[in-house]
């Protein structure tokens, strides 16, 4: 297995294969960039059928959070860590514990956070063994109640924001009423932006492969239903993909009707070509790491003392730097995705990267 010469590598500062026999741990924590800050990122559980793929996904993951923090101007660096084994049948408190271990031999420079195959549960035992957890605590909510963890408010309320700022620079419009906006996937962030959307007057197309989840949606919000494979083809201003990734490929890149993308899930585009699909379109693509920055910002925040108004006004500053990288792609005739990844790399490392955006 190649390492230091590993496509995905990308000037690493550290990465640690962690194990612990009596445990069963086979974990790696991998530490892009502290360039801004200590690197924060997720704790991911996946039966990964080698090494070989964990460790391209850790690598390529913990890259983009260091993108990630950089353009939500949080002194955050980028890192991410992978256990390597099945959340469904191979967790254990002892697993756990022996995680949070690992993480703490690092002091600091590594902050573990939530991600897909671990719970607040899972990352509460870690915390036990180590402060350099997130994500855990007790939060009120705008609405006076408490929510554990979830990240999901605030990204809904960033990509809100997000696409205000795409609205404003595409349509000229400084509301969002009558603006038509599809919808996919109607989960813990899409439902919570459709919410924010409908309040605002804009008119909802709303689907989910859940299609009773799809329907109550519809019928709270006074949205029109699609079906799952119809929703690239509905006659919108903005689709907001908030499912899964890779929902822009040569196929729907072709068939949108929406003058603009911009949604909450991770990895939007099957391919970074797509970007310049999309802008040969004329489609203005909100980059998905900046838009769905919300998440990461709560988390953070929490580190200082939890204030859901300074969470707010903090993922506000999503809108302003969305609008900042659209100008800039439309000064210089470039892509939004390489501009934010040009703004983050000025941000991270002092100065432009040439050898990318020559
Ligand atoms: P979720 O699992 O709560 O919701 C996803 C919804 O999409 C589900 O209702 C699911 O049934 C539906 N879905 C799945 N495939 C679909 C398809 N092909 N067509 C239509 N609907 C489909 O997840 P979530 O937390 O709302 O996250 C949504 C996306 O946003 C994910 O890509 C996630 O990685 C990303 N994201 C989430 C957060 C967060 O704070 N939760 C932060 C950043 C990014």
């Amino acid at each position: 297995m190649k390492f230091f010469e590993h496509d995905d590598f990308d000037a690493h500062e550290q990465v640690c294969f962690c194990h612990d026999k009596d445990a069963g741990l086979r974990a790696i924590i991998a530490i892009h960039n502290t360039a801004l800050g200590p690197a924060l990122g997720g704790v991911r559980m996946w039966p990964y059928a080698s090494e070989a793929d964990a460790l391209a996904d850790v690598l390529r993951l913990s890259r983009g959070m260091t993108y990630k923090s950089a353009l939500a101007g949080l002194p955050l660096g980028g890192g991410k860590s992978v256990i390597i084994g099945d959340p469904a049948t191979g967790k254990s408190r002892q697993l756990m514990l022996a995680m949070g271990q690992a993480v703490h031999r690092l002091a600091g420079r590594y902050i573990a956070a939530e991600d897909s195959g671990t719970t607040v549960e899972d990352l509460k035992a870690m915390r036990e063994v180590t402060p350099h957890v997130v994500g855990i605590q007790d939060k009120p909510t705008a609405q006076g109640g408490i929510r554990t963890g979830d990240p999901s408010p605030a990204t809904a309320y960033g990509v809100f924001v997000g696409i205000r700022a795409a609205v404003a620079h595409r349509l000229r419009r400084d509301d969002l009423k009558g603006v038509r906006v599809a919808v996919q996937g109607v989960g813990s962030v899409g439902f919570k932006l459709a919410k924010r959307l409908a309040a605002q007057g804009a008119r909802l197309w709303l689907t989910d492969i859940d299609a009773d989840r799809a329907r109550l949606a519809c019928d709270e919000l006074g949205a029109e239903q699609v079906a799952a494979e119809d929703i690239f083809t509905v006659d919108v201003d903005v689709f907001a993909p908030c499912a899964m990734g890779a929902v822009i490929n040569d196929d729907t890149a072709a068939r949108l009707q929406a003058c603009i993308v911009a949604g909450a899930a991770n990895n939007q585009l099957a391919q970074a070509r797509h970007a310049d699909t999309l802008a040969a379109r004329d489609i203005l693509y909100a980059p998905d790491y900046v838009i769905n920055a919300g998440g990461v910002i709560d988390v953070a925040l929490e580190r200082e003392s939890f204030d859901v108004d300074a969470v707010n006004a903090r993922v506000e500053g999503i809108g302003a730097t969305l609008s900042e990288i659209f100008a800039r792609a439309a000064r210089e005739g470039r892509n939004t995705s390489e501009i934010a990844d040009q703004i983050a790399r000025e941000r991270f490392a002092g100065k432009p990267d040439l050898r990318k955006s020559a």
